[in-house]
């Protein structure tokens, strides 16, 4: 198997987790410290939940299951039900069925305030005449905390998102991001076993949200509570989760690690809407098992607009089924000379460049192939003396990618 090439039923390799999830996982058993105040994740399940408005199903069905202290994001396109289920989830919405359950218990039946859920909002919600440090002790003052004890926490939360300076502020002399980290705070303080964020980072712009990613992974680390984000950027998804569950009008199409919805789509809609992949439909001519390697097969694909494809799979598949292939742009080698290689595995095709698209560390060219086929090629941009000459628009190309990078989704009979 290709370096990284998960198996369909997951990764089990410790090589692959990054060594910020083994030291969370081991956080998670233990649970995290801010100064001496123990935080605690809860297990959060979600079985069978279904949500209508009027007419309009929302949620269909809704089963996930959500582990202690994970980052896990609820990625889907606009409108596909993902901020309902987390309102579910904190209690400001009800489903019409289904159970909804933190560490097994039942929180049905709870109001929001009593869910040990906290909720940051797209738009922050802060108050806007009361300073920063006010807004942050603004849930201990409600609990009637006494008054130095609840200053001295609200300073241990601003040191944690890195306000202690603009302590005095009113929120109209903050900038997006500052905002951002008051509502984080605010919502920590109560010390939630579940952060539940609704897109919390849509209000800033593209350079301040990648910064405030890496913020907010790091205060999940440091503080190791279940955190259940909702968004439609799979970037943002894919950088900081530990899973990720990809929905699409009001269904869960697939569950699993950034790497393997990266990696091995479920459905076509996963294949498209996780990064660019080229996706076609293909027939099985001839299938064989691999020697040394139980599970996998080396399958032959007729595909009409390119032809003959060699791809690796799990899966069992027959001569005569229909299926879809899928290879992403990043895995094809694309060259000005033919590839010396002879490896039987390696797919080799020629093409013309239609279209080269520049943006600095990578290019992507359209080529064309057969006169019928475009396939999508990215090429990043290295300084080795190798890199060839420069690929332009019309070149004669050519395009190779082992069958271990090629990917077989949608069985059909
Ligand atoms: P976005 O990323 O745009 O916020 P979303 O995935 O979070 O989308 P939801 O807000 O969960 O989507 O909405 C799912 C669907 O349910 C949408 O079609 C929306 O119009 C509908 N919907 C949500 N709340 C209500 C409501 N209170 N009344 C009627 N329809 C609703």
């Amino acid at each position: 198997m290709a370096l990284g090439k998960p198996r369909r039923e997951g990764i089990d390799n410790p090589a692959q987790k990054s060594h910020c999830t083994l030291i969370r996982n081991v956080f998670r058993l233990v649970g995290r410290e801010v100064e001496g105040s123990t935080l605690i994740g809860s297990d959060v399940a979600i079985e069978g939940v279904s949500k209508s408005f009027g007419d309009f199903r929302a949620l269909n069905n809704v089963s996930l299951t959500i582990q202690k202290g994970e980052f896990f994001s609820l990625l889907g396109p606009s409108g596909c039900g993902k901020t309902t289920l987390l309102r579910i989830i904190a209690g400001f919405e009800s489903p019409d069925d289904g159970a909804v359950t933190f560490d097994g218990n039942d929180v049905l039946g709870l109001p929001p305030n009593r869910r040990q859920a906290n909720t940051v909002f797209q738009n922050y919600a802060l108050f806007p005449h009361l300073s920063v440090f006010e807004n942050v002790a603004f849930p201990l003052r409600l609990r009637k905390l006494p008054r130095s004890q609840a200053d001295s926490q609200v300073k241990e939360y601003l040191r944690l998102v890195q306000l202690e300076a603009h302590a005095h502020k009113k929120p109209n002399q903050l900038s997006g991001g500052q905002k951002q980290r008051v509502a984080i705070a605010r919502a920590l303080i109560n010390k939630p076993r579940v952060l539940l964020l609704d897109e919390p980072l849509s209000a800033l712009d593209a350079k301040l949200r990648q910064h405030m990613l890496i913020e907010l992974d790091q205060i999940h680390d440091k503080i190791g509570i279940t955190f259940i984000y909702v968004t439609h950027d799979q970037q943002e998804a894919l950088s900081v989760s530990d899973h990720i569950a990809v929905m699409d009008q009001g269904d869960v199409l697939q569950v699993g690690t950034p790497h393997e919805i990266y990696e091995s789509p479920a459905t076509n809609f996963v294949a498209r809407f996780i990064g660019e992949t080229n996706l076609y439909d293909g027939k099985v001519l001839g299938v064989n098992k691999l020697p040394h390697v139980e599970t996998e097969y080396m399958v032959e694909l007729e595909i009409a607009e390119l032809g003959r494809v060699k791809v690796t799979t799990v899966d069992e598949v027959k001569p005569g089924q229909k299926v879809n292939f899928t290879v992403r742009p990043e895995k094809i080698m694309i060259t000005t000379d033919k590839p010396a290689s002879k490896r039987e595995d390696i797919n080799h095709f020629q093409g013309t460049v239609d279209e080269p698209i520049y943006s600095g560390f990578q290019t992507k060219f359209y080529v064309k192939v057969n006169d019928t086929a475009m396939i999508r090629v990215i090429k990043q941009h290295a300084n080795y003396s190798d890199e060839g000459p420069d690929i332009v628009w019309k070149d004669s190309v050519y395009l190779s990618w082992s069958a271990n990078d090629g990917y077989i989704l949608g069985i059909k009979e």
